[in-house]
């Protein structure tokens, strides 16, 4: 079985406060509502608060202390109690069923009952970025508007000096039960605790800067980091970059959506970039080295001789970095053939030379020479 202490992280002669504060921060932190992603939250969970059933009763602890598990009543290896915990003997007290029930919401008349919520929201913005910001990525800034944590309380509401408290309104459960009789018999309800909003804990002083919330409305510059090769439409999740929790709960997500800037000169095909330039009919014709612009700078493609318009190459691993790889697309340029426009005499003359080695007509209409040329 695992230590107890080691679970909560404190030292062997913590005080009772020491331990509270842990299991406090530590079940908030593993509660299974918060991780829904992870299976193992529940069981971190479990654990915790099986510590806590120990840690937490001075008597269990001083057993604990002086028999080790021993004297917890753990049965023989394997017995599927949780975490290697027994926990048939705390069933009574009341202690570890109660409190898995104020979170679960397993208690009879409880079901259905609309918990709280003390994490804070989840925020989305958009942001627009340029063609290669979304290539190499980019560091953005945002300046936000949203719930932060209080800087006097540290965001636990709780005025310097006092500390958190069980609700004496609802004893710590968050929960105010009744019995109503009807013609049905008894009927228990319950509703949520109107002093502290469901939470069972309240400050027992509530920090005068945030009233008891633990979280203040105000703007604050969060750092967006956009990793190379995202993609126009890439909505990015910034873990607990929203809303502050209230009184130290979680806090929400930002969604940061993002638009891609079209380029001029490049076009994006996934993680493939295209480009289109002309050459000169001659280069065409004779093969040529020629510069292609891509994102990385320029590069000296050679062109092999007899290269048609519309004609593409592709350079290998000049394109987007792939997402989680080290990888990169490739970049494909099209060439369009430029047919001079106007010659000069002494060029017109090579033309004629070469279209009479052609055995071809300048005055004809045979295309065949043309097509030869230019298909
Ligand atoms: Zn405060
Ligand atoms: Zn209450």
């Amino acid at each position: 079985m695992h230590d107890p202490y080691d679970i909560l992280g404190v030292k062997r002669d913590a005080t009772d406060d020491d331990i509270k504060k842990a299991y406090r921060r530590l079940s908030k932190q593993h509660h299974p509502d918060l991780n829904k992603d992870n299976p193992k939250a529940t069981e971190k969970f479990k654990e915790i608060n099986a510590a806590y059933q120990i840690l937490g009763d001075k008597q269990r602890r001083g057993q604990y202390d002086q028999f080790g598990a021993a004297g917890m009543g753990v049965g023989p290896a394997g017995d599927g109690g949780f975490g290697g915990f027994d926990f048939s003997g705390f069933q009574g007290a009341g202690g570890f069923t109660d409190i898995f029930e104020t979170f679960f919401g397993g208690a009879s008349g409880s079901r259905g009952r609309r918990k709280p919520n003390f994490r804070g929201q989840d925020l989305e913005v958009q942001i627009a970025i340029t063609f290669e910001e979304a290539v190499f990525g980019v560091d953005k800034k945002l300046s936000l508007t949203k719930e932060i944590s209080c800087s006097v309380c540290d965001g636990e509401g709780v005025e310097k000096g006092s500390k958190i408290v069980d609700c004496s309104e609802c004893r710590g459960t968050g929960e105010i039960m009744s019995v109503k009789n009807t013609i049905l018999g008894q009927v228990r309800t319950s509703s949520l605790c109107h002093r502290c909003g469901g939470d069972g804990q309240i400050p027992e002083k509530s920090c005068p800067q945030c009233r008891g919330k633990g979280t203040l409305h105000a703007a604050q510059e969060v750092t967006v980091r956009i990793p190379a090769g995202v993609s126009d439409g890439t909505t990015l999740r910034l873990s607990g970059k929203g809303d502050a929790g209230v009184r130290g709960h979680q806090a929400g997500d930002l969604y940061v959506h993002l638009r891609v800037k079209s380029s001029a000169e490049f076009k994006r095909q996934g993680d493939h970039i295209s480009t289109e330039q002309t050459i000169h009919v001659l280069q065409a014709v004779l093969g040529d080295e020629v510069e292609v612009r891509t994102v990385h700078g320029p590069i000296k493609l050679r062109i092999p001789a007899g290269t048609s318009d519309g004609q593409t190459f592709r350079i290998n691993g000049k394109g987007v970095p792939r997402l989680n790889s080290s990888t990169l697309g490739d970049h494909l340029v099209t060439f369009h053939l430029e047919i001079p426009k106007k010659l000069m005499k002494s060029e017109e003359e090579h033309y004629k030379e070469l279209a009479k080695l052609a055995k071809l007509s300048t005055k004809s209409k045979d295309k065949s020479f043309f097509s030869k040329l230019f298909s």
